[in-house]
């Protein structure tokens, strides 16, 4: 009988278990994930901002485990020792595999800036996100006490996707911040600060221009053309004249990060040949030094052979990603071929707030409360795609039950 190893459970990896638990064959299936829920990274800016409390974006793994089949290990991966086919666990226990999937997800990259991890909070599971919220809420509550600007300032750094949908969210929770801390709505400052001056290049200039310009409506204040030099407790230093070099400081108490991903740092310790996390795979997602080991999701690097750059990571193609190497398993298993991957996006949505996003869709533009009812299929569907109906009837946006 021959061994399926998947390693992490989101995305990408619960969409592969789906596939080979649906499939029939002489194989097992272990599942490995340092926690006992999947969450959906792509809505972490909702449990920050406390828009949505964390068991709306959650839901528990064995939920989807067919204990026939598959076994679930909830520990945490060490390392990956590909020459012997063996996955090391922190908890000092290993796993052999004769087929692996990698699908280990996203860290936060602080590019080497310096005070980054030290005095920004991040945003890249559950805990963080709730870190986040429970920090925006403790500074409010302070300021009641000292008075002090500083506590009603938030600043998020980056305007890429998750920046702008945490601005939207943070946006709807004004007026909640603004009543802890006992002051007026206005009061509660939210900035971002931005290094390029050509935001969300994802978007036509118009499209892009819209979301700017609604959450700069609603008081959000943007510095663009200002890359951050440092981060010290309660600052943002950025650089403010691209000639001079000269700096500024922006005073916060809640300063988020969210500049970009890399790959789990696991494809660095086990020696992957990777690029901030992300192995360049060949065309049929495997390792190009091992045939057995498919890498999906966060930590790959797939070429898009119409422009030649890799696609950007997104939840959409870490789905597709898992089911073709799921496929691509059980076809090798066969004795069958398959085709390279392809991938063809759909479209992005982003949030800006509950009621509001903007984004493309097939070829056309979407946005305002049109757009945000698409985002919300959009979300249900990626549930679906990795819990199925259970998962979406309790957790979908829709609020089916109520
Ligand atoms: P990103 O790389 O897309 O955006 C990061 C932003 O931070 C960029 O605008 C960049 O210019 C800015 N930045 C970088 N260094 C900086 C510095 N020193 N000072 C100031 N600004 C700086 O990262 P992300 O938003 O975390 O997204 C990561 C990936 O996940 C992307 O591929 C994104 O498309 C995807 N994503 C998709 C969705 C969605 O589809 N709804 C949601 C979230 C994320």
């Amino acid at each position: 009988m021959k061994e399926i190893v998947i390693l992490g459970a989101g995305y990408a990896g619960l969409r592969a278990l789906h596939y080979l638990q649906a499939a029939k064959g002489d194989f097992h299936i272990t599942l490995v994930d340092r926690n006992d829920y999947h969450y959906e990274a792509t809505d972490l800016h909702e449990v920050a901002a406390g828009t949505q409390p964390k068991e709306k974006i959650t839901y528990p793994i064995r939920d989807v485990v067919k204990d026939s089949v598959t076994t679930f290990v909830q520990a945490t991966v060490e390392k990956i020792d590909r020459e012997s086919q063996k996955i090391e666990l922190e908890n000092g226990n290993e796993i052999s595999y004769d087929y692996l999937v990698v699908s280990l997800g996203f860290r936060s990259e602080s590019f080497g800036i310096p005070g980054v991890e030290e005095n920004a909070l991040e945003m890249v599971d559950v805990p963080s996100a709730e870190k986040v919220y429970q920090h925006i809420v403790s500074q409010m509550k302070d300021y009641a006490k000292t008075k002090k600007a500083a506590d009603l300032k938030i600043v998020v750094c980056g305007a890429g996707f998750t920046g702008i949908e945490l601005l939207g969210a943070l946006s709807d929770k004004r007026a909640a911040f603004a009543k802890i801390a006992g002051v007026d709505q206005e009061r509660i400052e939210l900035f971002c600060v931005e290094a390029v001056t050509r935001l969300l290049p994802m978007f036509d200039e118009k499209l892009a221009d819209y979301g700017i310009t609604s959450l700069r409506n609603w008081g959000v204040k943007f510095l663009t053309g200002k890359p951050i030099k440092a981060i010290k407790p309660g600052i943002v230093v950025y650089q403010n004249d691209k000639d001079t070099g000269a700096t500024r400081e922006l005073l916060a108490n809640t300063i988020i990060w969210t500049t970009g991903v890399s790959g789990s740092h696991v494809m660095d310790v086990s020696n992957f040949s990777q690029k901030r996390g992300r192995v360049m795979v060949k065309g049929n997602l495997t390792d190009p030094d091992y045939s057995n080991v498919y890498i999906v999701g966060d930590v790959s690097a797939v070429m898009n052979k119409e422009n030649n750059r890799p696609y950007p990571t997104t939840a959409q193609i870490a789905l597709r990603m898992g089911e073709y190497a799921a496929k691509n398993i059980l076809a090798n298993l066969n004795g069958e071929k398959m085709d390279e991957f392809t991938f063809k996006s759909l479209g992005s949505v982003a949030s800006i707030g509950n009621t509001h996003a903007f984004g493309v869709v097939g070829n056309s533009s979407v946005k305002g409360f049109p757009a945000s009812f698409l985002k919300k299929i959009i979300m249900d569907r990626s549930l679906f795609e990795t819990g199925g109906v259970k998962e979406v009837l309790s957790k979908g946006r829709f609020d089916l039950y109520h």
